[in-house]
Formats: structure tokens, sequence, C-alpha cells
């Protein structure tokens, strides 16, 4: 059986008339010889009446502070309707297709309500499914515990849906639908001229996911990288045959592999605070880990870590800042903090040994009067902390300096 997973997001299935184009999609892999099986998030972006910001807010308005596993009940609903309704859109196509919820599927979670993590994927049910020649419809961003208790996975876990099942069918290929053209040099809501990525490494795409590419979830990558199985990201408004992620090796010199580029694209992250901790010697030894070993419990994570003496510098979410704050302030630490920060990221992996790479980065932002607030870089990204309110003109130069606008 030639199994292929199609996953298509909020806007592909948002109104009747792009779930025709979906119908398309899905009726072409037929056509191929492929069992198709389908997985589909909530049905649009926030406002629209059934998206999961719009169930949250429902939620909230009548507690702020409601639990995290209720908001998980709710946010199961989005999923539940949207694969209801692409399920009776292939019905009345002419084709046998069966709803199922994350659970139904096959997909076991931990109990972390609002960002599980999937423990186990049982193809049974869908195989026997895809026998009977049917087409399952799979609600994404979803999963139960061993206790039946309903979990979903947070953002963008519709992805990770596609990448669980896939892996678990043995796929030949999991497809991601959404609304632009494939992986692309950065953000097109940023930057006009970003261009699309063909064929891309699990770990370079890795990286730009980790670093706030929010085109596809790292976790989704990830766990098609174990298994070894293709990945691509497509349109669903397009016939654009969208950007193959593959295991392409880095010292791979055929001529698909190497896009001879330094800088694969730029990524960046809001709504960042930077703490800086002033340590004296009054303080013990103990001081510094002290610091992180707080944030460790408190289940905060912490990036950009600068450890001197005397100053510990690190940044956060800004969802943790005044938790964070208060625990370090108990402990006696004098903080400084800076808020409405974001983070910008060159991404590639060859960068490596590049003579120059740091300062055209530096460079890029000076040039255009950004405050670097910070920076950190590895063999595979250079990052810095930048006022938010200068993330577009950055992500903007950055685009341009390292040669991914022409
Ligand atoms: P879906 O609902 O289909 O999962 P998402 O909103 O999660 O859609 O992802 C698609 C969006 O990701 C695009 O509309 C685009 O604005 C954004 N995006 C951010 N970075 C990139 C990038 N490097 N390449 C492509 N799209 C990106
Ligand atoms: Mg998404």
């Amino acid at each position: 059986m030639r199994i292929l997973v199609q996953k298509f997001g909020g806007t592909s299935v948002a109104s009747p008339e792009v779930r025709e184009l979906v119908l398309r999609k899905i009726e072409k892999a037929r056509e191929q010889g492929f069992n198709p099986v389908i997985v589909v998030s909530a049905m649009g972006r926030q406002g629209a009446p059934y998206a999961t910001d719009t169930l949250l807010s429902v939620a909230r308005s009548v507690y702020k502070g409601i639990a995290a596993r209720e908001l998980d009940q709710i946010m199961y609903c989005g999923e539940m309707i949207s694969a209801v309704v692409m399920a009776g859109t292939l019905q009345a196509a002419g084709m046998t297709s069966v709803m199922l919820t994350g659970g139904q599927a096959g997909i076991t979670t931990d109990d972390n309500f609002t960002d599980a993590r999937i423990l186990k994927c049982d193809p049974t049910r869908i195989l026997s499914l895809l026998k009977q020649g049917k087409v399952p419809v799979v609600c994404g961003f979803q999963g139960m515990t061993d206790e039946g208790e309903f979990t979903t996975l947070g953002r963008g876990g519709s992805d990770t849906t596609a990448s669980a099942l896939g892996a678990a069918l043995n796929a030949e290929m999991i497809e991601i639908y959404t609304d632009v053209d494939g992986i692309m040099t950065a953000d097109p809501r940023i930057v006009e001229n970003a261009k699309i990525l063909d064929c891309i490494s699990y770990g370079e795409v890795c990286q730009l996911a980790h670093q706030g590419a929010k085109v596809i979830h790292p976790r989704a990558v990830e766990i098609a990288m174990q298994k070894n199985i293709p990945l691509v990201v497509k349109s669903t408004f397009s016939d654009a045959p969208g950007t193959l992620i593959t295991n392409i090796a880095q010292e791979d010199t055929s001529e698909a592999a190497v896009v001879d580029r330094v800088a694969t694209g730029v990524t960046y992250l809001t709504n960042i605070a930077q703490f800086k901790v002033h340590l004296d010697d009054t303080m013990g030894s103990d001081s510094s880990f002290n610091v992180f070993r707080t944030m460790a419990e408190s289940d905060i994570s912490v990036d950009l870590i600068n450890v001197h003496p005397g100053q510990i510098m690190f940044t956060i979410t800004a969802e943790h800042v005044e938790q964070a704050s208060t625990k370090l302030k108990q402990q006696g630490y004098h903080i400084e903090i800076l808020e409405n920060c974001a983070k910008v990221s060159v991404v590639g992996g060859g960068m490596r040994e590049v003579p120059g790479v740091m300062a055209n980065f530096i460079e890029a932002l000076s040039r255009n009067k950004i405050a670097i607030l910070q920076t950190v870089d590895s063999h595979t990204s250079i990052s810095a902390l930048v006022p938010q309110s200068d993330v577009g003109a950055a992500v903007k130069s950055l685009h341009e300096k390292f040669g991914l606008s022409n």
C-alpha cells in the first residue's frame, strides 16, 4: 500500500471554495495510486467562528485563569468541526470517508495539557480503514492520554500529527499544505522578495523552525527525520511544487544538494524579555547556577545565555516575566529586565568556518542603526537580540546582506 499523509492547515479548510481545492489534491493523490490519510487543523484564523483562538477566547472570557485541562477540551472542538466538515466534503464527492479524533486515530500523549507530547501512535485503525478503501480524516493537534483525557499538542501541532501518523504508517511521503508556496528564505509577510527554497535538509528546516519560522513545527520535522520520510511543504492554492525536505547530506556535492548558500534563511521570534542578574561576592559561589536552577524548577526555558563574572544575562518569553522576576527577587537577586525585544537569526548549514559571517551580520544591523542587545552564534546560526520595534528592519537588512534577496 502506498500511503500518503496530506495535512491541511487552517486557511486551507476555511471555506467551501478552498475545501474544493483540498478535494482536488486528495483526488489527485488517489489517481496517482496513493492511499491518502488526511489531517486537518481548525477552520480559519483568529476571528473565524471555530478557529482555535476564538474557542480559547470563549473559555477565557469566563475566567482568565481557567485550567489548561478545560482549555484543551474546548480547543478539541475546533479540529472536530473541521474534520467532520472535510469528511462530509469527501463523502459528497463519492468517497467513503471516516472522521477520527486524535485518540481514535491511535495517538496517545502524556497529560501535559495544552502542550502534550505524543508517546505512541498505533496505526491499526487507520490501516484497516485504508484496506477497505476508505479515506480517514484525522483531527490534527490532538491526542488522548491512557486514561482517556483529551489533550492538545501546542501551536502548530497538526504538523506533528501528520508526521506521527506518517511515521507509524510508514508513509511514502508527508505533504504539509498551507497558504504559501513553500518554505521561504524569510517570512513573506515581512520580506516581500523572499524566495521559495526548492529543497532543504531536515536539519536546516529544524533550525529555521526553532528560530521562529512558523511555517512548520520543528517536532514534525524531527519525527519525519527519524524515519527518513520526505516532507513536502506546498500550497493548497497553487500547483507549485513546494519545498522538499529530505536528508540531503551536508557533504553531498551533487547539484541537487548544493545550493551553495552560506545562509538558508532569516527568522525572528518576538515577545522576548532580557534579564540581567547582578551577582556580588556576598552571594556565594552557587549563585550563578542557582539562577538557572530556579528557572528550570519553574519550567521556564531560557535562551541567549551569557555568563560573566558578576553578571548573568539570558532571555525568556514575555509570558514568564512576572513569574521569573518574582522568584529571583525572592531569592535576593538584583535584576534588570528589558522587555519588548525580538531575536533575529540567520540560519544556514553553510556558515561553518566561512570568514566574515559575523562581520556581515553586525554590519547589516549597525548600518540600519539597529541596537544589538546581545548575540549568540553556533555552527549553523547567528542570532541577535534587538528592540522589537526594529524586528522588520532587522530581518530585511539581514536578508539583503546575506544575498537572499537576489
Ligand atoms: P497553517 O495554518 O497552514 O499551518 P501557518 O500560519 O502555520 O499555516 O504557516 C504558514 C505561514 O507561515 C505563512 O502564511 C507565512 O506567513 C508564515 N511563515 C513564517 N516564516 C516563513 C518562511 N520562512 N517560509 C514560509 N512561510 C513562513
Ligand atoms: Mg501551522
